[in-house]
This record gives C-alpha cells, sequence and structure tokens, in this order.
C-alpha cells in the first residue's frame, strides 16, 4: 500500500522529496536505467485525474464501490498520482536550471497544486475504504495510522492558502533577476552583480552592499506575508502553532520545544570549539584558494575518495555518472544551492548542484551523493518517523567519512580541505540551531516586522557564534529555506551531531565508523533514535554525550594544530 500524503510537493532544497511530501513505499529499490534526457512526461493530465478521483470517491460515498474492485480503482489512482509526482519533479528540475523562464515555473506550479488537491481525495478515499470488512486485512493499524495522521495534515480549505504561499515563495525566487540597484549610471540585477567576472573585488564588494538592504526589505515583506498564510493554514487544521503544524508535516518524533533545548545543548557545548577552529580555517581556506577545483577533475577524484571509503557506494555514483542522472552546470538563472530528488517512476534519484570551482564543491557534492546513494539503495525509504534528520545523517556522515581519503580529491592540500570541512560541520552544526531558533521566534510573534526579524536574527547569531563569519542582520533573508522549505534546518543539526560523532569514531577506528554508517544507510525503518541505537551509537539530544563529543573534538583540533597541519604546509 502506497503512502498518500499531499501538501508541499518538492518543497526540499538539499533535499528535494520531503517536507509534506509524498513518501511511497519501496517496492526495494529498482532502477529503469534511462537517461534523463530520455525521461518523457507521463502524459497524464492532472485535471482530469482529479475529476477521476472524485467521481470514485463518489461512488465510495455512495456504496456503488466497495471492497477489492474500489480498491484496485484506489490502487490505480495511487499509481497515477506517483507518475504525476514524477513529472512535477522532473518540470522542477527544469524549473531550477533557469528560474527566469516562466513555461517551466507554471508547468510545475500547475503540477504541485494538481497533485496536492489529488491527495487529498485519494486520501479520504482510503479513509471510506478503511471501514469495509471485505478489506480490513489491507487497513491494519499501522495503514490506518499513518492515515489519519496524513488527513489531519491536509484539507481541501487549505489547498488555496498553499497556492498563495507558494506564489509568495516565487517571488522571492525571482528576487534575484527582477531587484535592481544603480551604481555609476549603469543599472544591475543580483543575478549580474553575482555573474559579471570583469568586476572589480572592490566594485563587486561595493554594489553588494548597496544590494542587500532592498533585497532584505522586499524579501523580509514577503517573509512577513508567508508567515500570515502559514499560521492560517496551521489555524485551519487546527495546530496550535505553525512549527508545531510543520514538525509534523515532516514526520519528526520530537518537537519544537524538544529542538529549541537541543539548540541551548549545542550552542553551549560547540560555539567555543567553532571558536577555536576559526583561526586554523582562515589558514587552511588561504592555501586551498590558491587552487581551482575544475570538475571533471574532482568529479574522478571524488569517485574515488568514495569507492575506497565505501566500496558499495560506486554503483550508485556509476548509475548517476553513466545516466546523466545529475547536473552541475553553472548558469547564473540556474537557482542558488542543490538538492537531490527521487524520481519514483523511473527508480532514480537525480542530483542538482551548480559547480563554482571552488574547494568547497568537492564535500557538496558528495553530501548530495549521500542523499543520492540513500534513495538509490533503498527507493523512497519506508521510514515513518525522523527521514529528514536520517536523511541528513546520509549526506552529512558521508561528507565526514569520505575525509579519511581526501587526498584523493585534494593531494597535497588535503589536511587543509580536511580543516575546512571540520569547520564546515560545526558552522552546520550551530547554524541548524539558530535558523530554527529564529524561524520559531518569527512564526510566534503577533506583529513582526522585518526590523524586528533583524534584530533578533542579530542576537541568534550572536548567541550561536556565527556573527564573525559574515553573518549580520540581514543575512535571514539570503537563506532560501527559510522561505521554501520551513523547519527544515534543525535536522541539519540534528543530522551532523551524528555525522561528527562518526568522524571522532573513524580517527581511531575507521572500521567501526563505516560499519556503524552503513547500519544507518540500510536502515529498513525509521525512528532516529532506534536507528542510532541498532548502529551502535549515542542519543545526539543527550546533552552529556555533546559535551563529550565537543571535548573530542577540541582535542582533534589542537593534535592537529600541534602536528603542524592545518594548512600550514606548502601547496606544492
Ligand atoms: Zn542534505
Amino acid at each position: 500500500m502506497k503512502r498518500i500524503l499531499s501538501l508541499v510537493l518538492i518543497a526540499a532544497m538539499l533535499f528535494g522529496g520531503f517536507g509534506c511530501s509524498t513518501i511511497t513505499e519501496p517496492e526495494a529499490a529498482y532502477h529503469t536505467g534511462l537517461s534523463f534526457s530520455e525521461l518523457e512526461p507521463s502524459g497524464k493530465r492532472v485535471s482530469l485525474e482529479i475529476a477521476r478521483a472524485k467521481e470514485l470517491l463518489f461512488r465510495i460515498e455512495r456504496g456503488e464501490l466497495s471492497g477489492d474492485r474500489a480498491q484496485a480503482m484506489l490502487d490505480a489512482a495511487e499509481e497515477t498520482y506517483q507518475a504525476l509526482q514524477t513529472d512535477a519533479s522532473i518540470a522542477y528540475i527544469r524549473y531550477c536550471r533557469d528560474v527566469t523562464d516562466r513555461e517551466n515555473k507554471s508547468a510545475y506550479d500547475d503540477l504541485a497544486s494538481g497533485i496536492e488537491a489529488l491527495g487529498c481525495i485519494l486520501v479520504d478515499a482510503a479513509l471510506l475504504l478503511k471501514a469495509d470488512p471485505a478489506l480490513r486485512e489491507r487497513y491494519d493499524a499501522k495503514t490506518v495510522d499513518s492515515l489519519l495522521r496524513e488527513d489531519a495534515l491536509s484539507d481541501p480549505a487549505i489547498l488555496p492558502l498553499i497556492e498563495r504561499e507558494r506564489d509568495l515563495v516565487g517571488a522571492y525566487e525571482a528576487l534575484p533577476e527582477r531587484l535592481i540597484v544603480e551604481r555609476h549610471g549603469r543599472r544591475w540585477t543580483g543575478d549580474e552583480i553575482l555573474s559579471d567576472p570583469t568586476l572589480s573585488p572592490e566594485d563587486f564588494a561595493a554594489l553588494y552592499e548597496q544590494y542587500q538592504d532592498p533585497f532584505n526589505r522586499e524579501a523580509g515583506a514577503l517573509y512577513l506575508a508567508l508567515i500570515r498564510v502559514r499560521r492560517q493554514i496551521a489555524e485551519t487544521l487546527g495546530f496550535k502553532s505553525y512549527a508545531e503544524y510543520r514538525y509534523d508535516c515532516i514526520g519528526r518524533s520530537y518537537t519544537p520545544a524538544d529542538a529549541a533545548q537541543l539548540s541551548e545543548h549545542v550552542r553551549d557545548a560547540f560555539a567555543p570549539v567553532l571558536s577555536q577552529t576559526a583561526a586554523p580555517f582562515y589558514r587552511a581556506a588561504g592555501v586551498l584558494c590558491n587552487r581551482t577545483y575544475a570538475c571533471g577533475s574532482a568529479m574522478r577524484g571524488i569517485r574515488t575518495a568514495i569507492a575506497e571509503t565505501l566500496p558499495e557506494l560506486s554503483e550508485p555514483w556509476t548509475y548517476m555518472t553513466g545516466h546523466g542522472m545529475f547536473d552541475l552546470g553553472t548558469d547564473p538563472k540556474r537557482m542558488p544551492g542543490s538538492f537531490t530528488v527521487y524520481l519514483a517512476d523511473y527508480g532514480a534519484p537525480f542530483l542538482f548542484s551548480s559547480w563554482t570551482n571552488g574547494f568547497d564543491m568537492p564535500p557538496t557534492v558528495i553530501h548530495e551523493f549521500g542523499h543520492y546513494a540513500s534513495f538509490y539503495l533503498r527507493g523512497s525509504g519506508t521510514e515513518t518517523e525522523d527521514a529528514l534528520d536520517l536523511a541528513e545523517i546520509d549526506a552529512q556522515g558521508l561528507e565526514l567519512l569520505t575525509v579519511m581519503r581526501y587526498d584523493t580529491i585534494y593531494g597535497a592540500v588535503s589536511d587543509a580541505a580536511e580543516t575546512a570541512e571540520l569547520f564546515y560541520a560545526l558552522y552546520a552544526l550551530l547554524d541548524g540551531c539558530a535558523e530554527d531558533a529564529f524561524q520559531q521566534y518569527a512564526y510566534a510573534q503577533e506583529e513582526p516586522t522585518v526590523e524586528a526579524l533583524n534584530a533578533e536574527y542579530e542576537r541568534l547569531i550572536g548567541e550561536y557564534g556565527l556573527d564573525r563569519f559574515g553573518a549580520e542582520a540581514r543575512s535571514w533573508t539570503q537563506i532560501p529555506h527559510t522561505f521554501q522549505s520551513p523547519f527544515y534546518y534543525i535536522s541539519y543539526a540534528a543530522g551532523m551531531l551524528t555525522a561528527l560523532e562518526l568522524y571522532v569514531i573513524s580517527k581511531s577506528d575507521p572500521d567501526a565508523a563505516k560499519e556503524a554508517y552503513r547500519a544507518i544507510l540500510t536502515r529498513t525503518d525509521g525512528g532516529l533514535l532506534r536507528i542510532l541505537k541498532q548502529a551502535g551509537l549515542n542519543d545526539p539530544f543527550d546533552p552529556e554525550h555533546m559535551r563529550n563529543l565537543a571535548r573530542e573534538l577540541e582535542r582533534i583540533q589542537s593534535k592537529e594544530e600541534t602536528d603542524g597541519r592545518n594548512g600550514t604546509q606548502n601547496d606544492r
């Protein structure tokens, strides 16, 4: 039985397919072997399928259809639903390749809206059939429970609100091409500022600074509108707060209050370690910046690093590269950021990122490939709980384990690359918490204003020790997740605590770290704490464990400092 969840379809950057999206049960992972260029739309029309589903629901309600026949028709409708979802994911990838192309955008929007409406009808139909005595075996307690949960998160009454939400997100995504600043008699869009190679560093800095204020104002105004519409969604469905609704959508086993507590413990234990890592990071970055990291050679290095760390991941890598199931283009019209999405009808994931020649590109691709490998091996997954946190362990865990073979990617500067990676990992951990705290604040305010949000953000990044590294009061408007995938960020923190634990273990026992990672990657069900326990790892929420982990990281950091590593070697 496939699970149906309507609502937000493919909102998640960095990790497509979650948020309130459909999670279909895997028919073990199969792969059609088609290349991305060969993928065709299903040819199904969403409006027609909605009409058919309504007719099906109507006939079940009136008792004209029941038992196996009704169930077979519902199963067929669910197949169609999955095909339309795959169509929508492909439309989304096309839109991300050029966010200025309105045709791609509206193709995606139409599919996404239609699929949400279709999902609501199919959940209602399944809820009627569960009462059918002939189908008792089909609707066991677990299935009914998950249907009821889906029903609590969806209602036709919120569909217009979700459409409004999607329009506001689209307006945010269009800002860099729409917003114009003037300097020395010339007009610039944000996209032009970022992509003009002739700009001197001084002109770039001046223009970018000039662009920040209007961007913050306009994106901030869109965010206030998003807060209003999202709170209405939560209220309509009877939730106490938008944060609680959203945590339920994501399927977390912990509450926003638990996350707030986690954040405070993370702040206390890890902000000092981040600060200690700063000076080595800057030295390392100085060494790493002397090189460019061309896509072709970096990808060969990444392939070797992954194959030598976890040989079983060579197969998904070969599938991805052999079938063109990735896109690392460089056009400035692309959606910023990276994501991986599962195309269920083709049994194949797709990886999207934008290559910049920067030293941070290899870990970005390795992160996304952790998601890719998980989708490839497990299909969409069966988790009913904490799927997003576990998915981030797939990604961040692989990032921190491949550090062991950074020599294949970074050669003589691999120690510097490891120092940089550890810094980024700690930054992601603290930022994951700070962004969640910020969003919890934003959605809880009676009358939020952009100024108040800027002030709170400034306070939080100071508290979490992020203000030393370029983040400032206006930076929150530059984070796409805040607009596109609300309350995603805490999963980066929850996942990173485990990824850092794997990193610490790998320092003394690489095989044990790999085994623990494998146990997570091949999970068959969810529940973060249960899976971690089975893998022999600690409860990431335990403050005592956090303090130990922070101490271990400090020790590794100081040892590397005294060994004269951390970017002090020459780039030969
Ligand atoms: Zn991720």
